[in-house]
């Protein structure tokens, strides 16, 4: 059975640019859920990309942090805990040592196709931007001369698990996403697999992050399984979207962590992400350590699936 102190959530923004509301609002809901249980906290540094990631963004990750009052256990820049690297930019021989496990065991296969090959198998009729890969290099007999990326083979079978905030969920990844990537031709780590690698080795049990990545999670659980791995709980936030009803983007300057910062008190920005997620009734300033009681999951339960608020999050904490 486990115990509320065996809990560990974790924080895992990626520094290719400055926190925005929404960063910050998934920050606190997973602060809060863990501390409310006794549980620890980490922040990992997923500096994946080398093309967009930046040192100095990571540090001013941890310093809104600090500045919104949220305190982790383990990891960060400074390596504190049990499982260093933080940053996954230097974990690359546990993301390799995975891969080859799956190799070995027959579960990937390379894929030479382009981007552009794989884009014009796509059904017009797909306006979503999600693309399906369609199996192409799964029984390839001769390799074109160029490097490949390897992809994982999913199955054609309904991925279901209970999330704590979103409820219910069901994906079939065959139809969803098809066969998808662990490794980039170039040699680039792919998010789920550095993810699923992370999460298994630093004990994390419980993601919670906003619900773009719902699908993720199945493709995660997947991975989890694939690797004879437990997956952890997981916990999908609503959207914070702009008033054009888009989810926020480093873009949204106006409510980039530098702005809030100038605009708020860490207090009166607490409160208002507070009320924004119906734990307080009024948007009012307030520690977060004082707000460790009112955490509940039945109240994020509650929320609606997107949270649209004002670029200057002006009254009534902004929300439409
Ligand atoms: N690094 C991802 C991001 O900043 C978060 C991934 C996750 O929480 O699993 O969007």
């Amino acid at each position: 059975m486990k115990h509320d102190y065996d809990i560990k959530g974790r924080f895992a923004p990626s520094p290719s640019g400055r926190m925005h509301l929404g960063n910050l609002f998934t920050a606190l809901m997973s602060w809060l859920s863990v501390r409310s249980r006794g549980g620890k906290w980490l922040l990992r540094i997923e500096d994946l990309d080398p093309q967009r990631s930046r040192p100095e963004f990571a540090r001013l990750i941890e310093d809104d942090l600090h500045w919104l009052g949220l305190d982790w256990d383990e990891g960060g820049l400074d390596d504190i805990g049990p499982n260093p690297p933080y940053s996954q930019s230097r974990r690359a021989d546990r993301y390799a040592e995975a891969l080859q496990r799956l190799v070995d065991a027959g579960k990937t296969f390379p894929c030479y196709c382009t981007r552009a090959e794989i884009m014009a198998t796509q059904a017009p009729h797909q306006s979503d931007g999600r693309i399906v890969y369609p199996g192409t290099c799964r029984h390839i007999t001769s390799a074109p001369p160029r490097r490949p990326s390897t992809r994982l083979i999913v199955s054609d079978e309904e991925i279901a698990y209970i999330d704590l905030v979103a409820g219910p969920q069901q994906f079939n990844l065959a139809r969803e996403c098809g066969d998808f990537i662990l490794q980039r031709a170039d040699g680039a780590w792919a998010y789920q697999l550095a993810v699923v690698v992370d999460d298994a080795e630093m004990g994390v049990t419980e993601v919670m992050r906003g619900n773009d990545l719902l699908l993720s999670a199945a493709q995660q659980i997947w991975l989890f399984r694939q690797l004879s791995l437990t997956p952890p709980e997981y916990a999908h936030l609503p959207l914070i979207c702009n008033s054009a009803g888009q989810r926020l983007s480093k873009r949204d300057d106006s409510l980039s962590a530098e702005a809030l910062r100038r605009r708020f008190s860490p207090h009166a920005l607490t409160g208002l992400m507070a009320y924004m997620a119906r734990l307080i009734p009024a948007p009012e300033p307030i520690a977060p350590a004082r707000l460790i009681p009112f955490f509940s999951f039945d109240r994020l339960r509650q929320l609606p699936r997107h949270i649209v608020v004002s670029d200057d999050l002006s009254a009534h904490g902004g929300i439409f």
